[in-house]
């Protein structure tokens, strides 16, 4: 039986190129790029290209990228580094409800340290209302945190709206950007966002990888401390072939951008067409969670209300299909996702929602055989 993969959003493969890429650092170009002597210098290159490289594609400038282990190193940095570069007096963070885990934890423990954090709630698409952003601004509010698209249900936030009401009360922007990184044009010197993150691994990168953007007027405070790498910014030698990796994911996912997300839609698109034939209309026996519009192109989220969600992971998975309950959980248990729950639907939608991410190794087979399976699932299991 050939397995097929719907959890790109979870994780990718590397890419061939990527790998090519990478395999030099992996094998003989093996320096530690804080060392002076020749073997140092190669390193240091390469490291330098990679973050030029990545600069360059995401239209910032190279000094504005801070090389981390990935996107959940990234948030903590940008969360923990702004608050304490701001000092005591701006106590206050807005995020939202629907962040990453990497997100709401790092707020959580920063409320044990006194800090003060504002939870937005979402509509029921998922989407975060700007006017509840510009409501919840104190005049001791340091930074505003808002993802760009949710893993779970793909919903896109209004980011350049709520950038510009945090430039106009001169609050601080970070935006996680990990599943925007490949599926949206990104300008960062163009967007009203001081900080955003980003991982290599979601990208068809290797996993352990990522970068933090800081915008050069922001203050940051090292989170993870030790020699002077990044400019003092993050201690801790520096993954050459990981950044090497990560600098060509990120060239070819802006390169290949539009093809990429042409092929990406049409195959959500494809899935939702397939499930109509196979399950009758939307809203009958099944559901979309998220944005019609305001959506990620690869995420797909939807609930075949009587089904609970573990009975379908678990029978696609006997069939080789690989999809997911919106987070991949460390625990690898269930729990109802933070995502659903902000977004207040229905309970026997929260309890059947299953998420479909599509990457750009999925054919439309794979979409076909898919809807059919979930067609014969739902029937065995009703009866
Ligand atoms: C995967 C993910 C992260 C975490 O990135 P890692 O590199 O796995 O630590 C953070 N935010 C979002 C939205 C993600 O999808």
């Amino acid at each position: 039986m050939k397995s097929i993969y719907f959890d790109y959003a979870a994780t990718s493969p590397l890419h061939p190129d990527v790998l090519d890429a990478m395999l030099p650092y992996l094998t003989g170009i093996f320096g530690n790029a804080s060392s002076l002597h020749a073997y140092g210098r190669e390193a240091r290159n390469a490291l330098n290209r990679s973050r030029d490289a990545i600069a360059k594609h995401l239209g910032c400038q190279s000094s504005e990228i801070i090389f981390t282990s990935g996107g959940t190193e990234s948030n903590n940095l940008a969360l923990f580094g702004v608050m304490q570069a701001l000092g005591r007096e701006k106590k206050h963070i807005i995020t939202s409800q629907i962040e990453h885990h990497s997100v709401l934890h790092p707020c959580q423990e920063l409320e044990k340290l006194g800090y003060e954090v504002t939870y937005l709630g979402v509509d029921s698409t998922g989407r975060v209302a700007v006017e509840d952003v510009a409501n919840a601004i104190r005049p001791d509010t340091a930074l505003i945190s808002v993802m760009y698209g949710n893993n779970e249900v793909g919903t896109i936030q209004p980011i350049e709206q709520i950038g510009e009401i945090a430039r106009k009360h001169q609050v601080l922007f970070h935006v996680d950007g990990v599943q925007a990184l490949g599926k949206i044009p990104l300008h960062l010197s163009m967007l009203p966002v001081d900080l955003m993150s980003f991982s290599a691994h979601k990208i068809y990168g290797p996993k352990g990888v990522g970068a933090l953007y800081v915008s050069k007027h922001v203050p940051i405070h090292a989170y993870q401390h030790g020699g002077k790498q990044e400019r003092k910014r993050r201690g801790g030698t520096e993954n050459v072939a990981g950044i090497v990796g990560f600098a060509k994911a990120v060239q070819d996912a802006v390169e290949e951008l539009d093809a990429r997300v042409a092929d990406l839609k049409q195959l959500r698109q494809g899935m939702i067409n397939k499930l109509k034939n196979e399950l009758g209309p939307i809203g009958e026996h099944w559901v979309i969670n998220g944005h019609p519009d305001h959506t990620l192109p690869h995420i797909l989220n939807i609930s075949l209300v009587g089904l609970d969600t573990e009975t379908l992971l678990m029978n696609l998975d006997l069939e080789g299909i690989a999809a997911a309950s919106g987070s991949a959980c460390t625990s690898g248990s269930l729990e109802i996702s933070h995502v659903l729950k902000a977004m207040h639907l229905p309970e026997n939608v929260t309890l059947s929602a299953v998420r479909f991410s599509v990457g750009i190794g999925n054919s439309m087979e794979e979409i076909d055989t898919a809807a059919q399976k979930i067609a014969t699932i739902l029937k065995r299991t009703r009866m």
